[in-house]
């Protein structure tokens, strides 16, 4: 028998949450009078950890796919997908100008050497190019002082024949939480790319969900969206959860009991005896460690559901189990079904906040050792 733990992938929470992505964007944008934006479902990352194969199918909607591995973007055009495609850190070396070029994929160019790349290379159709401007969150993209005239040499090579300048993006850094510091990296992009030609993409989840932005964006040019993390139900905000947000969890890690046992007062448990029972109290052992992408960071009180009722983890997460307290569950048994997150369980959210980090970590760490089913 496999080890009791597995993954199970919600086909119908991924397109149910593009399609109230979509939606929110559509009430938005019907309000003030413009055009709904593309939408690129971004599936970096083995779709957050769900699998480029079912994301696919499930994103038969979206407008495009957007991804950072060439590998994953061949695989879209191998499952059937005919739209657009585009690699959010854009080519890395000069083999990439053929791939891209076969399997007529996008790239995002944000530095000067995927430049020098390009005006090497030949094609046999001019490929689709974004510009990215660095806009203040100085990760990607072109320095505001340079921007113009990486975006002059890109027409050059529009005239060559080598490149068809499709958009021009930027990424925020503080769309979650910071509404001025996001004003200000929009200014200062609508400012670099005045009179320039091509759609604009800016907005990740965050952004995408917060519709008092859209007034600010030009309604006369035509717009990509990037969401990501709340296509998989996760939410990109600290204080607004995904239900909050309409949003469904697309993962559920599950696992179940493998042993059972009262402890005495006093009795410690896992390593570093980190948990001590106050009083005599039962606990179980569920098969789900740090070695199946568990946060070990994770400590005593994180949420947990045993038979479906919530209850906490205890003491430290080890590599291949972990500890959780049954007073809530006295009914619970070996075999019993423990939910670390997702459906009938605590949201991946709030595992992370329990361990010091965000969903997005949690859903893309997920093991390989841990089976994957799609339903
Ligand atoms: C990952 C990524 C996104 C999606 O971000 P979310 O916060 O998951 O919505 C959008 N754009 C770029 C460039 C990215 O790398």
């Amino acid at each position: 028998m496999p080890r009791p733990i597995s993954a199970t992938i919600s086909l119908s929470a991924l397109t149910h949450n593009l399609a109230a992505v979509r939606r929110g964007l559509e009430a938005a944008c019907t309000r003030d009078g413009r055009k709904r934006p593309n939408i690129w479902a971004v599936i970096k990352a083995d779709a957050y950890g769900h699998g480029v194969r079912n994301a696919v199918p499930a994103f038969a909607q979206a407008d495009g796919l957007a991804m950072l591995d060439f590998d994953e973007a061949v695989l879209c055009r191998d499952l059937g997908w005919a739209k657009p495609l585009l690699l959010l850190e854009g080519l890395f070396e000069p083999a990439d100008v053929a791939v891209l070029d076969r399997y007529r994929l996008a790239s995002t160019v944000h530095c000067r050497e995927q430049i020098d790349i390009l005006a090497a290379s030949k094609v046999s159709r001019p490929l689709d190019v974004f510009v990215k401007l660095n806009s203040g969150m100085n990760r990607l993209g072109f320095a505001p002082g340079q921007y113009r005239d990486a975006f002059g040499r890109l027409q050059a090579l529009h005239e060559r024949g080598i490149v068809n300048i499709v958009g021009k993006m930027s990424h925020f850094a503080r769309a979650d939480d910071d509404p001025e510091a996001t004003s200000r990296q929009l200014a200062l992009f609508l400012e670099a790319n005045r009179g320039l030609p091509g759609a604009l993409s800016l907005c990740n989840s965050a952004a995408t969900l917060t519709p008092t932005l859209w007034p600010a964006l030009p309604a006369d040019q035509d717009q990509w969206v990037r969401p990501g993390i709340c296509l998989y139900g996760g939410s990109p905000f600290g204080g607004r959860s995904a239900q909050e947000l309409g949003l469904l969890p697309a993962q559920t890690l599950a696992a179940k009991l493998i042993s059972v046992a009262d402890l005495p007062a006093g009795a410690s448990v896992g390593y570093g005896y980190t948990f001590t029972a106050p009083a005599g109290m039962r606990i179980g052992v569920a098969a789900c460690g740090y070695a199946d992408g568990y946060p070990r960071h994770a400590g005593t009180g994180t949420p947990v559901t045993v038979d479906g009722v919530r209850t906490r983890l205890l003491g430290r997460v080890s590599m291949d189990m972990l500890m959780v307290d049954l007073t809530p569950v006295p009914q619970a048994r070996v075999g019993s079904r423990v939910v670390l997150w997702g459906e009938g369980g605590p949201s991946v959210d709030e595992v992370a906040r329990a361990a010091g980090t965000i969903g997005y970590e949690l859903l893309c760490a997920i093991a390989p050792r841990v089976p994957k089913f799609a339903v």
